[in-house]
């Protein structure tokens, strides 16, 4: 079995032979510092590397070059996101599963944890919550389990998010985080009008992913890992990519996660829209200390410098499963959306006790409200941006992508970040958060160069006081 990022059989385009020899002539080169150099001068261009590039300079130890890494993704992500970050909140659904994950408390041996499926009268109370907050984008979280939450009650979940309307506010993009499924049922959410498909790979080893997945049907590693290819012949074209580090060795698995987006688009012609960086976390009966595999925040930081590298136009999404700390590290590195205020239980967001959090996937180490993280990015010198315009307007796919590649998209996700931000500030923040976002928007505001788009935000801007929504470019 060769190496064919093209193939469409798992171990075609994730080929651990291939992976091991990236990772052994990594190790060989690790020292070669012009051979560094040289591929840090051409990743200035902002056309990515292969994975066998992003493996040598991950590999790499040099403390000066690691700066000069550092440098280029904070370039890189100001070229293509700017000071834009955009904020989103999960909402589990249902923790009822049939898998057997040894790392998520969900795994259907848990007799204890209490499960639970919200009703539609228990989303409209969650989603009520959640607008009351601010949010306009929701990740949908699901475990895994036929019976008990069949795709029927996850699209008449989506009606019914998509058609509440609470004082001004509306969820205006659902991204669905469920298991690999099949094709009809892609098409199914595509219809129902998702955002971004999200699945974890959680890690690329295979025999690592069958010890790790026992029992049930995520423990088929090559429906698992083709499931991209089955969301995108469904016509899902934003997918989302990640592993979850902890599990397997690092290296192993951030050579598989860009070996994944090279298929992506050799295939599809797309790449992942997001790559999502999770870290294992305690949970329930799930203690991390039991895997040997954690990387510090010092790897962890690197990771996310050099992913920006690696696929400059792939958004890059940091959880709550982070501290404020090592979330405040990365900031600048290259991270393009991260949750704020969220809850990993099912009806977390309605319950009057906050700590009571029985039916939680992991804890959260990041617990400040949405309002505290707005305030916080505002501090930052960072847009908080609430924006959902490109997949309304069917920037989508390859149509976002190519926007991207050519810088255009800026041009709209500036002053929409300015817009959406404002609407943020007129109906739900702090006073406090409310003068510095405004005094943001004014200074920002300025720097928009197209006179006419200039004219027309400040022209929105101005109507949003009188109690106008939903501006976008
Ligand atoms: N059930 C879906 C599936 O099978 O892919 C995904 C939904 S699950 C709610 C979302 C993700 O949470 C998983 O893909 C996994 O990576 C992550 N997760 C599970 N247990 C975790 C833990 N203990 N700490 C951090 N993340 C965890």
């Amino acid at each position: 079995m060769d190496y064919n990022p093209k193939s469409l059989k798992a171990e075609e385009f994730i080929h651990d032979g291939e992976i091991r020899d990236t990772l052994r002539w990594a190790e060989e080169h690790k020292n070669d510092l012009p051979l560094i150099r040289s591929l840090l001068d051409r990743a200035e261009d902002c056309k990515g590397l292969t994975h066998r590039e992003a493996a040598v300079l991950l590999k790499c130890e040099d403390e000066e070059l690691r700066q000069r890494m550092y440098a280029l993704a904070a370039r890189i992500k100001d070229r293509f996101y700017g000071n834009r970050i955009v904020l989103f909140a999960p909402l589990y659904l249902s923790n009822y599963c049939i898998n057997g994950c040894r790392y998520c408390p969900y795994h259907g041996q848990n007799k204890h944890i209490p499960r639970k499926r919200l009703t539609q009268e228990e989303i409209v109370r969650e989603v009520t919550a959640l607008q009351d907050m601010g949010h306009k984008r929701l990740a949908l979280e699901t475990g895994e389990d036929p019976k008990n939450c069949p795709i029927e009650y996850v699209l008449e979940s989506i009606r019914t998010i998509y058609g509440i309307h609470h004082k001004n506010g509306a969820i205006r993009r659902v991204n669905v985080n469920i298991a690999a499924t099949t094709v009809e049922n892609y098409r199914k959410l595509k219809e129902a009008g998702i955002g971004t498909y999200i699945l974890f790979q959680e890690t690329y080893n295979k025999a690592q992913y069958e010890y790790l997945h026992p029992t049930g049907p995520k423990s088929d590693y090559a429906y698992h890992t083709e499931a991209m290819d089955r969301a995108m012949e469904g016509g899902i074209d934003d997918v989302g990519c990640g592993v979850l580090f902890g599990l397997n060795l690092y290296d192993y698995d951030f050579v598989g996660l860009l070996m994944h987006a090279e298929h992506l688009e050799a295939v599809h012609g797309v790449g992942p829209h997001t790559i999502s960086v999770p870290r294992l976390r305690r949970a329930d009966d799930i203690d991390p200390d039991q895997f040997d595999n954690g990387i510090s925040d010092d790897l962890f930081e690197k990771i996310v410098a050099i992913l920006r590298i690696a696929v400059p136009y792939t958004g890059l999404i940091i959880s709550t499963r982070e501290s404020q700390a090592c979330r405040q590290r990365v900031l600048k590195l290259g991270v393009s959306q991260i949750s704020g205020g969220s809850r990993t239980s099912v009806g977390g967001y309605a319950e009057e006790d906050q700590e009571e959090e029985d039916s939680s996937q992991f804890e959260i180490s990041d617990r400040r409200t949405l309002d505290q993280v707005v305030s916080w990015l505002l501090d930052e010198g960072c847009i908080p941006s609430f924006c959902t315009a490109c997949y309304r307007e069917g920037r989508t796919g390859d149509r976002f992508m190519t926007l991207c590649k050519s810088g255009q998209i800026v041009n709209c996700c500036h002053p929409n970040a300015l817009m959406t931000l404002k609407e943020y500030l007129e109906d739900y923040a702090a006073p406090e958060t409310r003068e510095k976002g405004l005094r943001l928007i004014e200074k920002e505001t300025e720097k928009i160069t197209n006179p006419k788009v200039r004219e027309t935000v400040i022209h929105h801007l101005h109507d949003m006081e009188g109690g106008l929504r939903d501006f976008r470019f």
